[in-house]
């Protein structure tokens, strides 16, 4: 019998701690425990059992949560995995993986301690004393409580205030002077949502009796084949006790069982789709890869309207057939509600959705159903992908590509290269998908670490729309005037409202205005916490930053200098709205951008409207341009096509050229062919011109020959290394010790730039400088991140303020 359990914490500390094992039900490996860690109390994951006495005096385990494991072999491997290739705390990855929050309560207490009573006692005798700096009334209401607590044991915080005895300001106050202590009562709780069932249980004896009422609710229980859910049988009308005697007369008994969390009645309908011969073959090649048993990796490279989608569904419902279980992971915005009512077409009750909406709750009921087996198809975003299915044969990643995939908070884990290590260990097929791969992605399938499908069509022989390309630069000297809507977009449109056809407009910056500028001083408006300009939302009638959040009242004079000459510049979606309402009085329009979609409710609602036809004409950010499927769409403009081409980052040419390749592809994919009306102050970039032409080929080739030059990826290991504090003198002081110590530790061939100021070098109130790390050894290069955590730790730089992030996505 193993003495002591060793336990990863979600707690920015690499190492896992040991607690010694007390009588009562033994901890299991993979399982989770409530540990005593500082002053709090925690739920962490038991990574091993043993005999070793720990090098300090352990605590003890103070409950076991699990008698089997929450994460299994393969699951923990992964975690560890995630930690040492992320450099995440293994503790941290764990809560990642693990949606089970809701099965643990926070709870505070507080109990009064020997100098509380005294000081009450004191008080009691001589009334209040004299020199106190206190008020009158902060006094009565300390004594107050104390006198509350003086009669208990330990009370807990939430009936405190409940109870109005006490502020938090009135508590911390008396914790410092000792009158009271503060203990964390945190414990496991059952989240699962339960349900009575009443059951027929024994027969009548001979001789006994039974009521009318009885024999009503008898009747009626053995009518539900003996089975009823207790509420359900109140409704019969008769007295409460009735049931409760029946109970006590053995003749019923009540048993609780989990309520199902969606019970849908839907029978999976059979599957025949139409396929094409390329996406027969596609599916034909992904189910040779699921029979053989052993791990694969296809990249599925699929122009837009090409069919991905069905074959997803046919591979994974040829999996579910055979008794196996698939993931499916989907971008942030791809569940709709429609989405997963199809997906329950497909695979009746044996999918589980995991979407961004559920709470906490729903989300474990999820993960428990997963766990037992009762849902062997998986479809969710990024977290997803830790899934506790059991004979895993298919992961499925659709838009590869998506940013959303990277977890921008420790561990930062990217979910599609998660993906492909997990169908590694569990010798599965992995699949990713994309009309736009990431350069990643198709560099490993040129290098043949995955199989390279392609489907080269649309689906029954759909052009892809025509690309016209505006110069603003000619625009502009044309009409003498800075254009928002050429007069080539303008008159397109014009065309296919009076058709009856519709058209999407895209401008990817939200709000009304993105700066405002004082022409008396040349100032800008910034926001408080971030070197970011304020945005101007005319009908919220506020300034706000996209970054935090912040938001201020719209200036009528410069905060500057007073002056009034205050003007707003540039546009965004909102008044891309305005103007377009202007110009097309009677068009209906709609908008879609994070102002007018707060969730996947709103996101549905202007989707089925444009199915509808109750929208002529939608404005909106990149939100546009995700995956849906409109066949009344004949005409995309894109006003501003180049805003990203700005950014001093290196990905910028690759994400233009997603953004204008996938809003292009939702135009014409009905009956009638589409057109693409793309406006630029860069009519010659190589991202502009290449999604024009619908060249992949052609963008990846020249992407990845700067790439290459620039030792970037995928031809080079890269990660940034922020540091952030709101004390400016912190973050310079950190920024010299790791550059001389960079500088110190040269490493052969790992090139360091930096320290720098971030581009972004005040965020959320926190100064920011970086440095980026490159690298054509990956193992080079966390050897050395792991050296410079320990050389940090060692200098007391505090972890959660040094972020390392490997494969980063964004430089910002
Ligand atoms: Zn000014
Ligand atoms: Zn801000």
């Amino acid at each position: 019998m193993p003495e002591s359990c060793d336990v990863a914490l979600p707690v920015p500390l690499e190492s896992a701690f040991t607690y010694r094992i007390v009588n009562g039900e033994p901890p299991v490996v993979g399982g989770r425990v409530l540990v005593p860690f500082r002053q709090q109390r925690m739920s962490g994951i038991v990574v091993d059992l043993h005999e070793r006495a720990p090098k300090v005096p352990a605590k003890n385990v103070i409950s076991v949560l699990d008698s089997t494991p929450v994460l299994n072999q393969q699951l923990l491997k992964l975690g560890r995995w995630i930690a040492d290739y992320y450099l995440a705390p293994l503790g941290e990855v764990f809560r990642s993986m693990l949606p089970l929050s809701a099965e643990f309560k926070k709870a505070i207490g507080y109990r009064i301690t020997d100098e509380g009573r005294m000081a009450l006692h004191r008080a009691g005798m001589a009334g209040s004393s004299a020199r106190s700096r206190r008020t009158p009334q902060e006094q009565l209401e300390e004594f107050r409580l104390l006198d509350y607590l003086a009669e208990r044991d330990v009370v807990r915080e939430e009936r405190l205030r409940s109870m109005g005895h006490a502020s938090k300001a009135l508590l911390s106050g008396m914790a410092r002077k000792k009158w009271i202590t503060r203990e964390d009562l945190s414990q496991a709780r059952n989240a699962a949502r339960t349900v009575k069932i009443a059951v027929l249980a024994g027969t009548l004896e001979d001789g006994k009796r039974l009521n009318d009422n009885q024999r009503t609710l008898l009747d009626t229980l053995a009518a539900a084949d003996g089975r009823i859910a207790v509420q359900t049988l109140r409704e019969v009308e008769v007295p409460r006790t009735t049931l409760d005697t029946l109970v006590r007369r053995k003749l019923v008994e009540i048993v609780e069982e989990p309520a199902d969390f969606h019970v849908s009645a839907v029978k999976p309908r059979p599957f025949d789709f139409q396929f094409t011969p390329a996406q027969q073959s596609a599916l034909n090649c992904i189910q040779d890869g699921v029979t053989a048993g052993k791990f694969g990796g296809v990249l599925l490279h699929g122009i837009t309207g090409s069919g991905k989608t069905a074959v997803y569904l046919a591979a994974m419902r040829a999996v579910l057939e055979s008794g196996r279980s698939s993931i499916l992971l989907v971008p942030e915005i791809g569940l709709t509600p429609a989405v997963a009512a199809d997906l329950h077409q497909v695979f009746g009750e044996e999918v589980a959705i995991l979407h961004s909406a559920l709470s906490d709750q729903e989300r474990a009921e999820q993960w428990h159903r997963i766990h037992r087996g009762e849902a062997r198809v998986v479809v969710g975003t990024r977290s997803a992908v830790f899934a506790p299915v059991s004979d895993l044969a298919l992961i499925i990643v659709d838009e590869e590509h998506d940013s959303s995939y990277k977890q921008e908070e420790t561990p930062r884990y990217h979910a599609r290269d998660v993906a492909v290590v997990r169908a590694k260990m569990a010798n599965a097929m992995v699949v990713l998908g994309s009309a736009t791969p990431s350069l990643e992605s198709y560099f490993n399938a040129t290098q043949h670490k995955y199989a390279l499908l392609e489907l080269r069509d649309r689906v029954e022989q759909r052009p892809l729309p025509e690309v016209e390309i505006i110069d603003m630069r000619q625009e502009f000297q044309e009409t003498g005037q800075e254009q928002v809507i050429s007069r080539k977009l303008a008159q397109e449109i014009k065309e296919r409202l009076d058709r009856g056809e519709q058209a999407m407009v895209l401008l990817n910056r939200r709000g009304y205005s993105p700066v405002v500028l004082c022409r008396s001083c040349g100032k800008t408006l910034e926001c408080k916490n971030c070197a970011i300009a304020l945005t101007h939302h005319k009908r919220a009638r506020k300034m706000e930053c996209h970054y935090c959040g912040y938001s201020a009242p719209v200036p009528q004079h410069c905060i500057h200098c007073g002056s009034e000459y205050v003007y707003f510049l540039g546009t965004g979606s909102e008044k891309l709205e305005e103007l377009l309402d202007g110009l097309f009085p009677q068009a209906r329009i709609g908008r879609m951008d994070r102002d007018t979609v707060r969730g996947r409710q709103d996101f549905e609602r202007i989707l089925c409207a444009l199915h509808e036809r109750k929208i002529d004409l939608l404005v909106g950010t990149q939100m546009i341009a995700k995956g849906h499927d409109i066949h009344g769409v004949t005409l995309v403009g894109v006003v501003g096509a180049d805003i990203a081409l700005g950014m001093p980052d290196f990905r910028a040419a690759e994400r233009t050229f997603q953004l204008l390749t996938q809003v292009a592809g939702r135009a014409g994919r009905g009956y009638v062919p589409g057109k693409v009306v793309l406006q630029t102050y860069f009519p010659d970039h190589y991202a502009v011109q290449y999604a024009a032409q619908h060249d992949f080929a052609g963008f990846y080739d020249k992407e990845l020959r700067f790439r290459s030059w620039m030792h970037y990826p995928p031809c080079s290991a890269l990660a940034n290394v922020l540091m952030r504090s709101n004390k400016l003198d912190d973050v310079l002081q950190w920024s010299g010790l790791l550059g001389r110590w960079f500088e110190s530790t040269r490493q052969e061939g790992i090139r360091v730039l930096g320290p720098a100021p971030a581009p972004i070098v005040r965020l959320k109130e926190d100064y920011r400088y970086h440095f980026v790390l490159k690298s054509p050894s990956r193992e080079k290069l966390n050897n050395l991140l792991r050296a410079m955590l320990a050389y940090a730790a060692g200098e007391k730089i505090p972890r959660t303020q040094l972020i390392v992030d490997v494969d980063a996505l964004w430089l910002m």
